[in-house]
């Protein structure tokens, strides 16, 4: 099952918490995969479903307008090796890969999201699904679950995916990178997608409900997850962009009516965009009018490494548009957090 395609160019670690990047390259494509240490008894990886990204949110750290590269799919051959040499150590004991493993847990969670949007890559998700059996027999999982952050490039997109997700059973939770309620901010802040937030509040509500109803899915969600609701939404507070009172307001009566799980996530500064002063103010403020249930922060690990949210390690994409100073920065950081298992 496991081939033998890619070049292993660098593994780093996260001195602070411990989570694991491991990168390679497929005919000069980079694969970039995260072993998160935050879970006691599961692995979680964050995974990209392509090898570069060009739909130009605008906090994305990736996208720029001045690469000129295509967005290519990563096919499962190349994102099944990656994701066992990811969970593995470098010296693979071919004869029981199961000892190779870096930890000993029992539950894989397979999180898209890393480089790519996940619904512009569906059959990879569909196709690592059906390997799901392959590869807790071969690393001694019990149980495999998914994930996606999704920025949801149009309706019919989203509509086709959950189609696919229930006829096939797979237990998956859908991450709405939402960024913002007003849809024509949206539109230029994400200006690859072209959907209306209540459209997709209503897609997703129907997918939670779908999926309640499938005993097969939830029973594998349940083991994963505190709550039974497959659905969050992703927001990323940045100054003056997305953090006033209208749109507090506006999410507020959002999340009231559609009853949805909100996480803010730290933001990663950009060099235009910065980390919004307003996080504890809307905190409170949505904490009194909704259920407790609702409201999450989060600071993602592995920031040492880039692993954080819409953070890569930029050098492997960007060499074309490199400076000197960024070169010597990359060289810095390679020195500080690679490791050789
Ligand atoms: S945030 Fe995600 S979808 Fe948007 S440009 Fe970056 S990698 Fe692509």
């Amino acid at each position: 099952m496991i081939t033998n395609n890619l070049k292993n160019i660098g593994v780093f670690k996260d001195s602070c918490d411990g989570t694991i990047k491991s990168v390679f390259n497929v005919n000069n494509k980079i694969i970039e995969m995260s072993l998160l240490m935050n879970k006691d008894k599961m692995d979680v990886v964050c995974a990209p479903t392509h090898h570069f990204c060009n739909l130009k949110c605008k906090m994305c750290h990736l996208s720029d307008n001045r690469i000129n590269k295509n967005m290519c799919p990563i096919s499962k051959e190349y994102f099944i090796e990656a994701l066992i040499k990811s969970l593995c150590l470098q010296e693979i004991n071919s004869n029981n890969i199961k000892d190779s493993r870096r930890t000993k847990k029992k539950l894989l969670l397979i999180s898209f999201m890393g480089v790519g949007e996940p619904l512009l890559n569906q059959k990879l998700i569909l196709d690592v699904f059906k390997e799901s059996n392959n590869i807790k027999k071969l690393l001694g999982y019990t149980d495999i679950s998914f994930a996606i952050a999704t920025m949801v490039p149009n309706i019919s997109l989203l509509k086709d995916f959950i189609k696919m997700i229930n006829a096939n059973n797979i237990p998956l939770k859908i991450h709405f990178s939402m960024h913002t309620p007003i849809d024509e901010n949206r539109f230029k802040l994400i200006p690859s997608s072209n959907a209306s937030i209540e459209d997709i509040l209503n897609e997703l509500i129907s997918y939670s409900l779908l999926s309640k109803n499938n005993a097969k899915i939830m029973n594998n969600y349940l083991k994963f997850h505190r709550n039974n609701l497959p659905i969050e939404i992703h927001y990323t507070l940045i100054n003056g962009i997305n953090d006033g009172k209208l749109e507090l307001n506006k999410i507020s009566n959002l999340l009231s009516k559609y009853v949805i799980p909100i996480k803010f996530i730290k933001f990663n500064p950009t060099k235009e965009m910065s980390i919004s002063d307003n996080e504890e103010h809307w905190i409170t403020t949505l904490k009194e009018k909704l259920f407790d249930f609702q409201i999450k922060t989060y600071s993602p690990p592995g920031k040492e490494v880039g692993s954080s949210c819409g953070e890569f390690t930029k050098h492997y994409y960007h060499k074309e548009i490199e400076t000197e100073e960024e070169y010597n920065e990359f060289k810095n950081w390679e020195k500080l957090h690679k490791i050789d298992y």
